[in-house]
């Protein structure tokens, strides 16, 4: 059910951040949240000029503007998440193909390397053993490089996509559905797929009603 006091819809205080592990070094972490809900019901109630006439009139009108086409959308855009994510270079590569955002990353120009890189659970031993093996090959000649007096961002090229970043991503709410909508659907690979899933997790805990109205509406859940 979601969260609604006697008269409107009310923002959860959860307690941030929130963090959730995802693959095997990863996470995504709501830092920072502005508005939620009740964000949304502000941006909706100034175009009409009213308020909410009952407990669930709030929760109603959003479930109207979420199915509604075409879409009021700018209403959801009042409601801003920072989150912090760390994923393989490959999957952070698709996540910033988003521009409706705002990002910054981890520079391998400035910054050591870690020696993290992500492995993949579902493979032979056999497979494991060799790709851990390339992995560790690639940052054996990394670390000689350096120690030859590379600079990190030339010797970072040895490096495969497999291998951890870190960004922080500020986004709002109707371009953060844009991207669970995309990454979500099971034609996005499946490792985005397991960030997606974790966001829409957090989406629950903070903003109950618009993630239920849009898992409904939109993802048809
Ligand atoms: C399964 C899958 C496979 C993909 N495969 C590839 C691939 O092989 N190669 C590849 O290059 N990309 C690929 N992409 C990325 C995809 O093309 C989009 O770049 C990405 O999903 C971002 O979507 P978006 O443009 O809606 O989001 P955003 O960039 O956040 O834009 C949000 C919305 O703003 C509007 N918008 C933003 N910029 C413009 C603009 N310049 N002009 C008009 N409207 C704009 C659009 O309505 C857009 O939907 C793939 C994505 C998915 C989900």
């Amino acid at each position: 059910m979601p969260s609604v006091d006697s008269e409107r819809v009310t923002s959860p205080q959860a307690e941030l951040p929130i963090r959730v592990s995802v693959l095997d070094r990863g996470w995504i972490q709501l830092e920072d949240l502005m508005g939620g809900d009740a964000a949304v019901i502000r941006g909706a109630r100034i175009c009409y000029q009213s308020e909410a006439r009952s407990p669930q009139a709030d929760v109603r009108l959003i479930r109207r503007l979420m199915a509604a086409e075409p879409k009021h959308n700018t209403v959801f855009e009042h409601a801003v998440f920072r989150f912090g994510v760390k994923c393989p270079i490959f999957v952070a590569r698709q996540w910033l193909r988003h521009r409706i955002c705002s990002f910054n990353e981890k520079s391998l120009r400035y910054c050591i390397a870690e020696r993290e890189y992500y492995v993949p659970q579902d493979i032979s031993d056999a497979t494991r053993q060799e790709y851990v093996a390339h992995m560790e090959a690639s940052f054996d000649l990394y670390d000689r490089l350096l120690a030859a007096g590379w600079h990190p961002e030339r010797a970072r090229a040895v490096l495969g996509t497999a291998i951890y970043t870190e960004f922080i991503w500020t986004v709002n709410a109707w371009s953060f559905m844009n991207w669970l909508y995309k990454r979500l659907d099971p034609s996005a690979q499946w490792e985005h797929r397991q960030y997606a899933e974790a966001a829409l997790g957090i989406y629950r805990q903070v903003m109950p009603v618009t993630a239920a109205a849009f898992e409904q509406s939109i993802l048809k859940r």
